[in-house]
């Protein structure tokens, strides 16, 4: 008897997850009304250059994303005129659980418990609640040249944007959290794992451009420009990046 209440109550616990997850892919992905995502910059140094760099953040820093979006929507005929509305969280003190990159996928969904756990304990807002949680983790670029992937989750809707605590950085920023925030709302990666470089067709911002290369825009989920078959540069701004209509699909902007 015991048993079968246990698998019973077990079974309602599974369906809430279930049944709360498509729900939250199906709100997040119906574009009727913006999409809250919340920055939460964290100290990834514990430097004073990334203190100082954090305590000087405003909204204002990370609107580029919420621009891009909107233009990117308008282009896909969107009539959401404000896809995503991005706001500025309180600093977090402390770091976010290290994922485990080339972890095996039981690894990964373990981390991504954790992930999700870490954010319900940490993550605070005086504000509308919101749908994606984004934890910018800022690095003194005078220490590291280079800083970790990045990630971003659909499920759970959380995002982790390593980045680089410099206004001349700050426009690359924000294309990786743009990138993360895309992969939140189900779009994929299109570049090849292996050597970085964009995928053809759907890493390519104009795969129908004549001459194909090089390239104007990156595709957002590729990330780079493509120059020539094997090359291609880092875009300086989401300025140079486009949405690619396989992406804009992926997060139901085409159908
Ligand atoms: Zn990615």
């Amino acid at each position: 008897m015991f048993r079968k209440i246990r698998i019973a109550v077990l079974l309602l616990i599974l369906i809430n997850v279930g049944v709360g997850a498509w729900l939250a892919r199906a709100r997040t992905t119906s574009w009727e009304y913006p999409l809250r995502v919340a920055v939460f910059p964290i100290n990834g140094d514990g430097s004073a250059v990334s203190a100082s760099y954090i305590s000087n953040l405003k909204r204002d820093n990370f609107s580029a994303v919420a621009q891009f979006m909107r233009s990117e929507g308008k282009r896909y005929g969107s009539t959401q005129t404000e896809p995503v509305d991005v706001y500025l969280a309180p600093e977090i003190h402390g770091l976010p659980p290290p994922p485990p990159f080339g972890g095996n996928p039981l690894q990964v969904g373990f981390w991504s418990l954790q992930m999700r756990f870490w954010a319900w304990m940490h993550a605070r807002f005086d504000g509308p609640k919101p749908h994606v949680q984004m934890f910018v983790v800022y690095h003194d670029p005078a220490r590291v040249s280079r800083v970790t992937h990045s990630l971003g989750l659909q499920k759970g809707l959380i995002g982790v944007v390593n980045a680089f605590a410099s206004d001349e950085q700050a426009a690359q920023n924000n294309i990786v959290i743009a990138h993360e925030l895309l992969h939140t709302v189900g779009a994929t990666d299109k570049y090849d794992l292996a050597t970085n470089e964009p995928l053809l067709p759907d890493g390519y911002a104009e795969p129908d451009k004549d001459p194909l290369l090089p390239q104007t825009f990156a595709e957002i989920m590729a990330g780079r420009i493509p120059s020539s078959a094997t090359q291609s540069e880092m875009p300086s701004s989401l300025d140079t990046v486009l949405i690619g209509t396989k992406t804009a699909r992926e997060i139901n902007w085409v159908r």
